[in-house]
């Protein structure tokens, strides 16, 4: 029995789908954030300076009606407007003398700055700079302009609703990352375990097959998606073990039955000998009968050794120069009395000789499996005929038709399965290896061997072989 393991769940491929998934839509969704975060920042700067402008502007326009009293007087109430710790005005000449301004108490930290006025005088502009004012760091947005002819203004504005904003930021930062990853993680791992359901249904399949349960099989959802075609190739490959195991049970069930009756017999011969004691020519007679039947056993056992090592690409074919006419008419030969005797009428015509590269020996066997299974199953007074014509270009073709019982189609190809032998075949004499044995011969010299038949009427059965096979 198969242990039964948990799987260690940082291993599994839905946890690490998993993990993936939330780090990449977390990831994400930072990024999302920064770029909301700079964009932000960026626009309520830019409103600040625009405001700061506007002031400067405001300023000039009363130097112009005015005259410097009006503006140093417009410093102080516009500061008290907006609230003195919100922003300042100074006014300056270009050398850093500061000669009026708005109430300073808050701002004397924040002094005047010369190098920035030495580059406005040489812009001839305006210009902005950033403080941290101590003691907590509050951000300060300075702009320094020229609001008359040797006259500056500089005025800042705390920028107190960009720490408040950052404040806020973090806040829902902080919650919906959580948020963010909580459901990346769950949706995640749901997604990954939908995604792998079609694999846990292979496992759970592959674990519930035994030797004697091959019959079950991975549902196909028909999605014709990754997991359906691995359910689909999964359930191919289960169809042909099936059938292979059926095969070799059927197979060795048939081994076991040709075994049984020759070793059955032999025991038999054996107890015979046993109680007859006394008389010579019957213990000669039975040790004849058990030579004959171990010689049959043997044959089988080297039949099927040499269809085993063919078909394990091992086979000990020894290819000479043959003629095929002359191998064919020898065997047929060898089939005339047997032929006579059965009353069965047995023609053949070879044609002019024809030159080809095989092991005589095994084709002679498997050609003499083919007529011996023909005279064998038709009835007396039927017929039985062989010829031998060249095909096409390169094939030669051996036929050899009969008038016998014929084979029902679903047996067509099961006849050359080892030990396969037609119910109704059950009573005459044989092993099942014959056509086997015979196929894997002219498979082995690049051919064929192939039937044709019909119930009741008789059967063709046909070797091809190339000539240039070699
Ligand atoms: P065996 O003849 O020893 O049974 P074979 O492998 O030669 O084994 O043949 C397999 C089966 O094919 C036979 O049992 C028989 O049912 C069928 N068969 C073979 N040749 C013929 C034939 N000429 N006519 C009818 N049935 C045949």
């Amino acid at each position: 029995m198969f242990e039964k393991k948990m799987p260690d769940l940082f291993k599994t491929i839905a946890f690490r789908l998993t993990l993936w998934y939330a780090g990449i839509f977390s990831v994400s969704s930072c990024v999302a954030f920064a770029l909301f975060y700079l964009l932000a920042t960026q626009t309520l700067q830019e409103q600040t300076d625009r405001d700061l402008l506007e002031k400067a502007r405001y300023f000039s326009t009363v130097i112009q009606g005015n005259g410097l009293m009006g503006a140093s007087k417009l410093a102080v109430i516009e500061a008290q407007a907006a609230g003195e710790k919100k922003i300042f005005f100074r006014l300056l000449y270009p050398s850093g003398e500061v000669f009026a301004s708005s109430h300073m108490s808050y701002w004397k930290d924040i002094r005047v700055d010369q190098t920035a006025i030495n580059t406005l005088l040489q812009t001839k502009g305006h210009l902005f700079t950033t403080w941290f004012k101590k003691p907590d760091d509050q951000k300060v947005r300075v702009l320094y302009s020229f609001v008359a002819v040797n006259v500056i203004l500089q005025t800042g504005i705390a920028m107190d609703f960009e720490s408040k904003f950052i404040a806020a930021f973090k806040t829902v930062f902080m919650v919906a990352m959580g948020f963010i990853i909580i459901f990346s993680a769950v949706s995640g791992l749901f997604l990954a375990r939908k995604a792998l359901s079609g694999v846990k249904a292979i496992t759970r399949t592959a674990n519930s097959i035994t030797g004697t349960n091959l019959e079950k099989r991975v549902p196909e959802t028909g999605n014709q998606d990754e997991l359906d075609l691995l359910a689909i190739t999964f359930n191919r490959m289960l169809d042909r073990i099936e059938a292979l195991v059926k095969g070799i049970r059927e197979m060795s069930d048939n081994i076991a039955h040709d075994l049984k009756s020759p070793l059955t017999r032999i025991r038999g011969f054996a107890e015979i000998a046993l109680v007859n004691t006394d008389d010579l020519d019957h213990y000669r007679a039975m040790a004849a009968n058990t030579i004959e039947e171990s010689d049959r056993l043997l044959d089988m056992i080297n039949t099927m050794l040499v269809i085993s090592k063919a078909e394990a690409g091992e086979g000990e074919f020894l290819y000479k120069s043959v003629d095929l006419s002359a191998l064919v008419q020898e065997a047929c030969d060898l089939f005339v009395p047997v032929a006579e005797d059965k009353g069965i009428e047995f023609t053949y015509e070879v044609s002019e000789p024809v030159q080809i590269k095989a092991d005589a020996r095994m084709l002679q066997r498997a050609f003499s499996n083919l007529l011996d299974n023909a005279l064998k199953y038709t009835p007396n007074k039927g017929r039985v005929h062989v010829d031998l014509q060249r095909d096409s270009h390169d094939f030669v073709k051996i036929r050899v038709t009969d008038t016998g019982p014929g084979i029902a189609s679903v047996y067509l190809e099961k006849i050359f399965e080892r030990f396969f032998r037609a119910e109704s075949s059950r009573t005459t004499p044989g092993t099942g290896l014959g056509l086997s044995f015979a196929r894997t011969v002219a498979r082995q010299h690049k051919g064929d061997l192939m039937v044709a038949s019909k119930l009741g009427k008789g059967s063709v059965f046909s070797m091809r072989l190339p000539y240039r096979n070699f």
